[in-house]
């Protein structure tokens, strides 16, 4: 997605080869136009396939995630990662490592959100090794629901959550694919694979 990848640039700061920091447009600070188009663009890659619901994780997957469902008109669902007062429902749970915070989440949804008859569609903002997807799919498949596809916003190809989701047979659709992150500049797939072509 061209928008995105231009405003990766722009704005986007290399932390080290690992990390990108995006806080001045999604996890941080929000643009809304853009995350209206990131929205947009899931919708039309998602067209036709029968979603009945979207789930996301918090907090940085909702904006995308609302936008998406806004376009497709169905609810959108978060998984909590701190268990809530209020959220007293049973609760269906995966572990989750995050790579960037280095700690292991406990993550929940409610079970009256998701059902057996629901196709889901799993939207994050980055994919790195997976694992924040990874313990969506397993949440949905308690459910019994269909994981229909899986939405990325900045997926870092470099890293091997894509190929892990791919293995268990599922779609993913990443709106940008960073190749590289080195020497301070990204690089996306699509870079290299004109680079190669000339
Ligand atoms: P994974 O679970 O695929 O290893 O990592 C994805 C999760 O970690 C995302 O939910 C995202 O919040 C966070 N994450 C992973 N890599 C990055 C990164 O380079 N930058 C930012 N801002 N977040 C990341």
């Amino acid at each position: 997605m061209k928008l995105l990848e231009e405003k990766i640039k722009k704005d986007g700061m290399v932390l080290n080869e690992h990390v990108l920091k995006v806080d001045s447009f999604l996890n941080h600070q929000l643009d809304p136009s853009l995350m209206n188009e990131i929205g947009k663009e899931f919708a039309a890659r998602f067209n036709g396939n029968g979603i009945t619901k979207i789930v996301t994780i918090e907090s940085s997957g909702i904006a995308p995630a609302v936008m998406a469902g806004l376009h497709m008109m169905v609810p959108v669902v978060f998984a909590r990662k701190k268990k809530s007062l209020t959220l007293t429902d049973d609760l269906l749970t995966a572990s989750v490592y995050s790579f960037t915070k280095n700690e292991t989440n406990e993550i929940s949804v409610s079970k009256k959100y998701v059902d057996a008859n629901d196709k889901v569609l799993i939207i994050d903002d980055f994919l790195a090794n997976g694992e924040a997807a990874l313990g969506l799919v397993n949440i949905v498949q308690q459910t019994g629901a269909e994981v229909t596809g899986i939405g990325i916003v900045i997926e870092k190809s470099f890293q091997n959550g894509s190929r892990k989701l791919q293995d268990l047979g599922l779609r993913v659709e990443s709106l940008a694919q960073i190749a590289s992150l080195t020497n301070g500049e990204v690089t996306f797939i699509n870079e290299k694979v004109e680079e190669y072509i000339k």
